[in-house]
């Protein structure tokens, strides 16, 4: 097997042998594929083997791998200069478009937009904007939320540090920590609490849209709208963050899915990533004009990039954005609908007690009798029931993240035929799952 080479000869040379903890397979054990490359719903490992995927980068290819007109873009914007570090016409193109894509009746909530080169600048680069605006120091974050690497936003984090069980991160300064107040997720009365205690220091709360580092475990209906009217009776921000959510569950993201079920409101930052690039290495923040503009040059916050609104990665952005229409995100939708009820069909069908978890069109799985509301309920559930279900899926072909504290990604790609040979396999991972024995 050349994977198993490989990894062993990365080991040598790269930490933990991956360039992002979650790759690694250490909460799942074996090796990781190491792929050559993608096409659609597939990606090929370094042995030749197709598995259908469900990673979907973690987000990016929404349109499937490879997209033929994204993939064009590319090339055609290559072609004309890797990087210019000056403005080029195109990142005001894709500054419109996200404007216009992210607005609801009447509401426009973006009027400006910065482009980064990954989520965590995005996140890093809102926070530090919202402490200039506001001259405060404190943060408010939830339990299970990931936001990027940076220092201030490691605290109880999910994603790679939910996978590996780590409560924080070694080299983060106490001072830096200490700015980071962590809550439980969807509890209005620990944020009315800590309004009440330290409301004048609180700069902003940093909520994912619907959290999805922890597998998914949306927001109770009306909590985001809650949070923002808490926030600005305090003179605090709020900074949503749909860098996983964003162009994802629709056109306008989870902030837009949730106004129809429940009242509008307004965060004063958005953070933008996967999606956004298209697979390639593109972010942005972006909000009210009147925060935006304390950003420099206009402003005293700073913030800069070389390779920010790379041209090449805004070729991308725009290809997939613009191929990213109401019949993509119905076809995600089905997608899902029909995948996760097939999963939990099969699991029923073997006595395994869990939950779906869905935010639009992600979705996850809890192995537990009821749905999660927080952090805590999530770490609860017979987590080791996860790593056979995931071997059994990937010995069948099928790519599933490896944490049980991820979302699964379908994507355009993901047609009839792809749905039937993925849920082809999933009696022989339902029983991997319920004959799965508990460790210790
Ligand atoms: C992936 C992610 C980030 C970090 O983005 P990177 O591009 O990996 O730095 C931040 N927030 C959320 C919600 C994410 O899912």
């Amino acid at each position: 097997m050349r994977n198993d080479d490989l990894f062993d000869r990365a080991k040598l040379s790269i930490p933990g042998g991956v360039n992002s903890p979650v790759r690694a397979f250490g909460s799942v054990g074996g090796t990781p594929r190491f792929l050559a490359r993608a096409s659609g719903a597939t990606v090929t490992d370094a042995d030749g083997r197709d598995y259908l995927d469900l990673v979907g980068s973690w987000g990016p290819a929404i349109l499937g791998h490879a997209h033929p007109d994204v993939v064009r873009a590319v090339q055609e914007a290559a072609s004309r200069g890797l990087s210019f570090g000056a403005s080029t016409p195109a990142e005001t193109e894709l500054a419109e478009l996200v404007k216009e894509r992210v607005s609801a009746v009447g509401v426009s909530p973006i009027e400006k937009i910065r482009l980064v080169s990954t989520g965590t600048e995005a996140t890093m680069t809102a926070i530090r904007l919202a402490r200039g605006f506001t001259g405060r120091d404190l943060l408010v974050k939830f339990a299970g939320h990931y936001h990027g690497h940076s220092d201030g936003l490691l605290a109880e984090a999910g994603s790679g540090l939910a996978t590996l069980a780590m409560p924080g991160s070694a080299g983060v300064t106490a001072a830096t920590a200490g700015q980071t107040l962590v809550l439980p997720y969807n509890d209005l009365d620990a944020l009315r609490t800590v309004f009440a205690e330290r409301g004048d220091q609180i700069a902003a709360v940093i909520t994912e849209a619907a959290a999805a580092n922890m597998g998914v475990l949306p927001p109770d209906p009306g909590f985001n709208a809650a949070l923002v009217e808490l926030a600005h009776e305090n003179g605090a921000l709020v900074i949503l963050d749909e860098v996983l959510t964003g162009f994802r569950v629709s056109a306008s993201g989870y902030w837009g899915l949730s106004l129809a079920d429940g009242p509008v409101y307004r965060p004063d930052l958005f953070t933008f990533g996967k999606v956004i690039g298209g697979g390639m290495p593109l972010a942005a923040l972006g909000g009210r004009a009147e925060v935006m503009d304390y950003l420099a040059p206009s402003g005293p916050v700073y913030q800069a990039g070389t390779l920010s609104g790379n041209p090449v990665a805004v070729a991308a952005g725009i290809a997939t954005l613009e191929r990213a229409t109401p019949a993509v995100y119905a076809r995600l939708d089905e997608a899902a609908a029909t995948l996760s009820s097939a999963v939990s069909d099969a699991l029923e069908r073997e006595g395994v007690a869990h939950v779906v978890q869905r935010a639009g069109n992600l979705f996850s799985f809890v192995f537990a009798a009821r749905h999660p509301r927080n952090y805590a309920d999530v770490q609860a559930q017979e987590s080791w029931r996860y790593a056979p279900f995931f071997h059994a899926m990937l010995d069948g072909g099928v790519s599933l993240p490896p944490s049980v504290f991820e979302a699964w990604f379908v994507s355009a790609a993901h047609d009839d035929d792809v749905l039937r040979r993925i849920i082809d396999v999933l009696p022989a991972a339902a029983q991997a799952a319920a004959s799965a024995v508990k460790p210790g």
